[in-house]
């Protein structure tokens, strides 16, 4: 934009240009009355990416101005492509009244300011909102070398920090998922860190450096929560001040000074958490399947919430499950409650599922965003929370902890909720400028002023009939934009008014007038309506304000809700789906008895067949299990049950088993070897291998690493190298709990040479030259790849099945002789083998006959239907 000069600018487009100038990183909605617009590139841009015209608007030196606008009562739908697309979004409206600028001068432009920056991070519209997922911003500072992310949600109103290295900064965002994360513009010459954070794409927004000034940041810091030391919350680093206070700032700056409520800034334990990077979260499909959508992820089949806010708080544990053992059975016990008390359970559910989401009502009106509707939002939460009180007296584990939350919280909001409910309508409407939120007979005041307005139509009816007596002509009292309220009689009947009444208007068909009494009348009825509006609004206001200084209690009784909503929704779960309590310690047992795939028995399930449940335990001495079997017979499967089982277990859920045993995982690595990633684009062998060494550079004794078919992206041999030496080294250096899927059954030598490693197989039967899989994990080696069968069974051509099995006869002889590509040179070639006899129902029907029991009769018929056997067309 730089090339556009404001000089010759007519004084809106100087105008737009200033602020254009001062947001260049932003697409500028520039409101011009019931529009925004967006002019030069920014026009060009928007109308590519939401698919609207471009057009063009006067001439700036002598060019046409490109041009493309968006009504302003539709504008969020916009604002959300944009968003997603990627862009930045500056909101510049107009400040004051039209009629004010007229008095400056009849060139004078109408004030404009940029009210917002709207980024992904600091959305708070449930229309530019996924209700079920969390907002997260997120920023990353470096001082004096050390790194630190901070990452706050509005809607939640946590605010937290933690040192981070390089090397865990990837695992970091994976479980935070930020919507944004700012970073300062010297850390993207980092090459360390730059490949981390353009995978983030969209949603990474680079500023000046000066923004995270740690000196700076503080002060910031400081300001925000109104104090003079930051020590109350704790002590942070450079870093850590620097990525918080440059977050706070970036806030601001976004609200253009709004403050959203956040809590106190807090330590984020990294520690406290089970490690998953991003490609074991991708491959597990925990929130999302490889396609990216929600449904069919691990996620969708265990969510049982029924408020957005549970949705939010059960993605955020699945995203970070805890080490903690003391924790960990907090949240269980809160589980085993609700599954014990069966009836309690349902009822509070249902209870539940009425409450509206009080957090995202409540982020609203700390950035002065907020309608009625947050209000009422509120209010019936507040209800809600009473009755979940009062229906829960008591609670195990984290329930208990949260119904003394709500008792708390309720104590403290009792001020807010006696107001709300005196004054509010049942079901307000959305915004507060047309008013009609404030219940009749609520507020004195204000029913005087809304009856004087309503009472106009009355009032005016009976001046008309007063007036029509008096003069004795049929006038009518009309109103209209322009005249307001007018006296109007036709052509032949005015002249009878002229001497009485003051003339106004004289139109084709109809003369206008006025008296006084009209005329005050119509500014009492004006003036009423005006202030009945104005005290509404002061009315919310004064509602706002007084939700706001109780911000604290109402996040505090939102998270309760959450929390029950989570524990209950996991309870039953359990009870429907028969999961059992895992016993999780600080042990390194991986003990389960009689585990499932939950998505994959879901899927099963909806086609009427059932799941073969499997046992797993890697707690002894044999920690590493070798999987083989053929394709299909369930290797991936029982591979992901187990990291499944893993996490669910440190969640705090219930599992999908008859017992399970689980010593704090620290560390959750999955890979799938590259001829089994679907994910497109990253099929390749040199990501697997890349993802290999990650996991043999950090797995530890504590970690469980599930390995599948690793190495299978090269050459046969290379591969088998590969995984030979990956399970070598996961035995003897990592001693990590894992499970190893491969083809390459000469792996299985290697039980003898390495005590930790177990050799299990997936159970087939062959029958009748084709395969059965019985998805059943037993002890021993699988004795081929069936290969050949799997092939067979989907339906490859006969003769290619036939000429495989030569082939593989061939290599095999070869693999005991050492010369196999000698011997397949010696098999004739393919179009010169005899094409393999297709079976002959004729041949069949002829091998069935005994020639000496048949009649004559017989005879001949079957001599019919032989010949009806033969193929068409022969
Ligand atoms: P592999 O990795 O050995 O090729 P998968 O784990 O991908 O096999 O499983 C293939 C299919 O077999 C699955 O999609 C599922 O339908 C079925 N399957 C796997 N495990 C089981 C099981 N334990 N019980 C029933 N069906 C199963
Ligand atoms: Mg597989």
């Amino acid at each position: 934009m730089s090339e556009l000069s404001a000089e010759g600018a007519t004084p809106v487009m100087a105008q737009y240009l200033e602020i254009k100038a001062a947001h260049a990183d932003y697409l500028l909605f520039y409101r011009m009355g019931d529009f925004y617009e967006l002019f030069f590139e920014d026009a060009a841009k928007a109308a590519e990416a939401l698919d609207i015209a471009l057009t063009k608007r006067g001439r700036h030196l002598g060019v046409d101005i490109p041009m493309c606008g968006v009504p302003v009562h539709a504008a969020d739908q916009y604002l959300e492509r944009l968003i997603r697309k990627g862009f930045r979004v500056a909101i510049c409206e107009q400040v004051e009244d039209p009629a004010e600028a007229r008095k400056r001068g009849s060139k004078s432009v109408v004030r404009r300011e940029v009210v917002r920056l709207v980024t992904p991070g600091t959305l708070t519209e449930d229309s530019l909102l996924e209700p079920k997922r969390a907002n997260t911003l997120a920023s990353l500072g470096r001082a004096g070398g050390a790194l630190a992310l901070a990452a706050a949600e509005m809607s939640a109103g946590w605010f937290r920090v933690a040192a981070v290295t390089a090397e865990a900064l990837a695992v970091e965002l994976a479980r935070l998922d930020p919507s944004e994360l700012i970073v300062p513009d010297s850390l993207m010459a980092d090459m360390a860190l730059k490949a981390v954070l353009n995978a983030l794409g969209g949603a990474l927004t680079v500023l000046p450096a000066i923004k995270f000034e740690s000196a700076a940041g503080e002060r910031a810091l400081k300001t925000y929560y109104g104090v003079n030391e930051l020590a109350g919350f704790g002590s942070f680093s450079r870093a850590e001040v620097s990525a918080a206070g440059a977050l706070i700032g970036y806030l601001e700056l976004t609200q253009k000074g709004k403050r959203p409520a956040l809590m106190p800034l807090k330590h984020d334990g990294v520690n406290a958490f089970m490690a998953i990077d991003a490609a074991t979260r991708r491959n597990l499909e925990l929130t999302q399947t490889l396609a990216g959508e929600r449904r069919g992820s691990f996620l969708s089949v265990i969510d049982r919430t029924v408020t957005a806010a549970g949705a939010r708080l059960l993605s955020a544990r699945l995203a970070a499950p805890l080490t903690d053992v003391a924790a960990i059975e907090q949240r269980q016990e809160a589980v085993a409650g609700f599954a014990d008390e069966r009836d309690l359970c349902a009822v509070l559910r249902e209870k539940l599922r009425q409450t509206p989401d009080i957090a995202r009502a409540l982020a609203r009106l700390s950035v002065d965003r907020a309608g009625p509707r947050d209000l009422a939002a509120l209010r019936d939460g507040i209800a809600s929370a009473r009755i979940v009180r009062d229906l829960v007296k008591e609670g195990q584990g984290e329930a208990e902890t949260s119904i003394a939350a709500l008792r708390e919280g309720l104590a403290a909001v009792s001020g807010l909720d006696a107001r709300l409910n005196q004054l509010l309508v049942p079901e307000p409407p959305f915004y507060a400028r047309d008013g009609g939120f404030i219940c009749a007979g609520a507020h004195a005041p204000l029913d005087e002023l809304r009856q004087l307005r309503d009472e106009s139509r009355r009032v005016i009816a009976s001046l008309e009939t007063r007036y029509r007596e008096e003069t004795g002509t049929p006038l009518k009292i009309k109103h209209n934009g322009v005249l307001g309220y007018f006296i109007e009689v036709t052509p032949q009947h005015a002249d009878k008014l002229m001497a009485v009444y003051r003339h106004r208007q004289t139109m084709g068909g109809a003369v206008r007038f006025s008296t006084d009494e009209l005329s005050s009348l119509a500014n009492r009825i004006s003036e009423a309506g005006d202030q009945a509006l104005a005290l509404e609004k002061q009315l919310f206001d004064e509602m706002a304000a007084a939700a706001l200084a109780v911000a604290t209690p109402l996040s505090a009784l939102a998270d309760a809700l959450a929390t029950l909503d989570v524990a209950s929704g996991l309870a039953e779960l359990a009870l429907a789906k028969h999961y059992v309590r895992p016993k999780v310690d600080g042990s390194c047992a991986f003990a389960v008895r009689a585990g499932r795939h939950p998505v994959v028995e879901a899927a099963l399930l909806a086609a009427h067949a059932a799941f073969v449940p499997n046992d797993c335990d890697l707690s002894g001495e044999r920690r590493l299990w070798l999987v083989t079997g053929p394709n299909m017979a369930g290797k991936s499967t029982f591979l992901r049950q187990n990291a499944l089982i893993a996490i669910l277990a440190q969640m705090g859920s219930f599992v999908p088993a008859v017992s399970a045993h689980i010593g704090v995982v620290d560390r959750l690595f999955s890979r799938v070897g590259a001829g089994d990633d679907l994910a497109a684009g990253r099929s390749t062998f040199m990501v697997e291998m890349v993802e290999t060494a990650a996991i043999l550079n950090q797995a530890s004794g504590k970690s469980l690493v599930i390995l599948d078919e690793i190495g299978r992206g090269t050459a046969t041999f290379d591969g088998l190298a590969i995984a030979w030496a990956t399970a070598e080294h996961l035995c003897l250096k990592n001693g990590s709990r894992a499970l190893f899927a491969t083809h390459y059954h000469e792996m299985t030598a290697l039980a003898e040479r390495l005590p930790s490693l177990a050799c299990v197989t997936m159970r087939v039967r062959e029958w009748n030259d084709t395969i059965v899989f019985l998805h059943e994990v037993v002890p021993g080696v699988a004795d081929r790849s069936y290969g050949i069968h799997v092939a067979k069974l989907a339906g490859l051509p006969g003769d290619v099945v036939a000429r495989a099995q030569e082939v593989l006869a061939a290599l095999e002889e070869g693999r005991e002789g050492h010369k196999p590509l000698a011997r397949i040179d010696d098999l004739p070639l393919f179009g010169a083998a005899p094409p393999p006899k297709e079976k002959s129902a004729v041949e069949d029907a002829l091998r069935e006959i005994s020639p000496d029991s048949l009649s004559p009769k017989e005879a001949l018929e079957l001599l019919y239907k032989l010949k009806s056997l033969l193929p068409s067309g022969k």
